[in-house]
């Protein structure tokens, strides 16, 4: 396969396989958990592996959105659409959507908790909600991104192994070079788009973005059990004792109306 018209497959793809062990003998020296279903759940919860783990699954979907962004940018810079207003608009749209992960990350560093031994570990909460961001957002980007490049990508020969017949090379470098883009290098860029799009790699990853840290629900859970909700009911309760049936309409407010 060539890394011009794979460039990210040839590089990142994964391929999937089962093992099956027959007769497996496991030690008991290398036995962590067994049969104790609590405890095999608390390795999640009540330990940093998963919080530290999962900071790294941020960081790089950080990295990715930011490729994303990058090469969503130089398409609709190579198509000529960069400046049509609504383009724009879509290009910002993006834009803040990256800027606002980045700073989940950030914050997962920046609001650091305490943890066993003087040590501290990422924020528990951002953490999961920057997972629960990336996991429902990613495969509406990957459709933004698949409509910024509408259907340039198919008007591209199936391959780059055209430049190794003159005559086709010359009526490709001719018809295919569109302005100041020459052929070739709008074709780099539209394979590797359809790379992080639209090829089997790129469909692998849209499944492996919603399910590598568990389904939906799990990630909800995550979220579910780390909030605080005894502060939160609490801030609503003491909001709630300031007033009472017997309180009639409320005095207006000094400097109402002021914000
Ligand atoms: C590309 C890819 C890479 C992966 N890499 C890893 C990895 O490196 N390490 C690893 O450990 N795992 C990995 N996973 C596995 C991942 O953890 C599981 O796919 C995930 O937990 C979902 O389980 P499942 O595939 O068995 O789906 P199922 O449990 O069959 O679920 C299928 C669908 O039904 C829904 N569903 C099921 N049960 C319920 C329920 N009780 N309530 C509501 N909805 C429900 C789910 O939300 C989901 O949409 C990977 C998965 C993919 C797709």
């Amino acid at each position: 396969m060539s890394s011009f018209d794979h460039p990210l497959t040839t590089r990142f793809d994964e391929s999937d396989c089962m093992l099956v062990f027959k007769d497996a003998k496991v030690p008991w020296e290398k036995v962590i958990v067994h049969d104790n279903p609590g405890l095999s759940r608390n390795i999640y919860i009540e330990t940093a592996a998963h919080v530290i783990s999962n900071h790294q699954s941020n960081v790089r979907f950080g990295a990715k959105l930011r490729f994303m962004l990058g090469v969503a940018s130089l398409v609709t810079r190579f198509t000529g659409a960069r400046d049509i207003p609504v383009v724009r608009e879509t290009l910002g749209r993006l834009a803040a959507m990256e800027a606002g992960y980045q700073a989940m990350i950030d914050g997962q560093i920046e609001a650091c908790q305490p943890f066993d031994n003087g040590f501290m570990v990422f924020n528990r909460r951002y953490l999961y909600a920057a997972i629960h961001w990336a996991m429902e957002n990613h495969s509406q980007l990957i459709d933004i991104m698949r409509e910024l490049m509408g259907g340039g990508h198919f008007q591209f020969p199936a391959s780059i192994d055209v430049l190794e017949d003159p005559e086709l090379r010359e009526l490709f470098e001719t018809f295919w070079t569109a302005g100041e883009f020459a052929a070739v290098d709008r074709m780099k860029l539209f394979k590797l788009a359809w790379d992080l799009v639209g090829s089997d790699h790129a469909s692998r990853a849209t499944s492996y973005e919603k399910f590598f840290v568990g389904p939906a629900f799990a990630v909800r859970n995550y979220n579910f059990i780390n909030a605080p909700w005894d502060d939160l009911h609490a801030a609503v309760e003491g909001f709630m004792g300031t007033y009472g049936s017997g309180d009639g309409a409320a005095a207006p407010a000094s400097g109402q109306g002021s914000g």
